[in-house]
């Protein structure tokens, strides 16, 4: 069955009236391994372009169970009473692994998917890293063109996703739990160095005394890093999603960061840095595709392959010979 497909004027015109439903189709063309819908994703991308970049983005992680989503509907709540427009897109490259993914799904915020101030979309599924980045930086586009003002990049606290939402996010968030074991050692040093803020969460309850604790030693520990670029000093925060707790105050406090940044020039400047870092990944990861899907290269690496296990070339040789046949690249 063919669904007819609106043409790209259509659907521009009215994401820029905040159409929901033709933003979501638009993510859909971006997301599709379909050829001939690439084009026409573009063109909508283009036409977004020049309505985007007026956001807050805040990117939010933490190892599962931490209270992402449940920290997410309180604060896109909070955000949507303030009058926000609040899109959340989630990063979650295991999704392409395992084919489920940790993050996105549909059950997770109920609440906050009934708000008509607020739009939820899971991470595109089936793709590399690299491929979930690319699309999220092209679905921020066409979110900001629809009119939402703050846009909240979710991903799970294991491996390199939380590097590529910081290369793409104006402020980082990090959820951390107090007493979840050797408090200090169990850290990744290089999501610490990422974090504008760290939020202890579930400090609520029996847990309260032990988050008030994790507080201190956190504080401290951010203290021994060198000053950011940003010239903000990172900091540390007590909140309870749960409860709604401590969300405000996190919300005052992105909002010190973005008035610090935008006079001291550091937000636009980070912009325009990571532009220039999607360009050259953008650049890197279509020649790849165009180098490995291409039919002629697969036959010929084959038979290269197949030189190597026999002592029959060198991967230097074998490289250089691939890289000069000439193909329609
Ligand atoms: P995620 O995996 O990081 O998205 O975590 P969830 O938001 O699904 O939360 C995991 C569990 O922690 C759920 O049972 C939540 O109800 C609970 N939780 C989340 N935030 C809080 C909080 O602030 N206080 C308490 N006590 N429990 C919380």
């Amino acid at each position: 069955k063919r669904q007819s497909q609106p043409s790209s004027e259509a659907l521009i015109s009215n994401i820029l009236k905040g159409d929901i439903t033709a933003l979501s189709r638009a993510i859909t063309l971006i997301e599709s391994k379909n050829p001939q819908h690439s084009s026409t994703a573009h063109e909508i991308i283009t036409g977004c372009l020049p309505f985007a970049n007026k956001s807050t983005r805040i990117g939010i992680t933490g190892v599962p169970g931490v209270g992402k989503s449940t920290f997410i509907e309180s604060f896109g709540k909070y955000l949507s009473k303030l009058g926000k427009k609040i899109a959340v897109l989630a990063i979650d490259p295991s999704s392409s692994v395992t084919k489920g993914s940790i993050l996105g799904d549909k059950t997770r915020m109920e609440d906050l998917v009934k708000d008509t101030n607020v739009f939820i979309r899971p991470s595109p599924s089936g793709e590399t890293l690299g491929g979930v980045a690319r699309k999220t930086r092209e679905t921020i586009i066409l979110c900001e063109a629809a009119g939402f003002d703050t846009i909240i990049i979710e991903t799970v606290g294991v491996g390199q996703s939380e590097t590529t939402v910081n290369d793409m996010v104006d402020f980082f968030l990090l959820l951390k739990l107090a007493g979840a074991g050797d408090e200090l050692q169990g850290i990744k040093r290089g999501i610490i160095e990422m974090a504008d803020t760290i939020a202890i969460n579930k400090a609520d309850g029996d847990n309260l005394k032990a988050a008030k604790l994790a507080k201190v030693e956190f504080s401290r520990a951010l203290h021994l890093y060198p000053k950011k670029a940003s010239g903000w000093q990172p900091n540390v925060m007590l909140c309870s999603a749960l409860k709604n707790d401590g969300i405000d105050a996190i919300w005052s406090n992105i909002e010190a960061y973005l008035e610090l940044t935008k006079e001291n020039g550091y937000f636009s400047k980070r912009r325009q840095e990571q532009n220039k870092y999607w360009l050259i990944q953008t650049i890197k990861e279509q020649l790849h595709l165009a180098f490995f899907e291409n039919p002629t290269i697969k036959k010929a690496l084959t038979k290269q392959l197949h030189l190597i296990e026999q002592n029959k070339t060198t991967p230097f040789a074998a490289a250089d010979y691939l890289l000069n046949l000439k193909t329609d690249l």
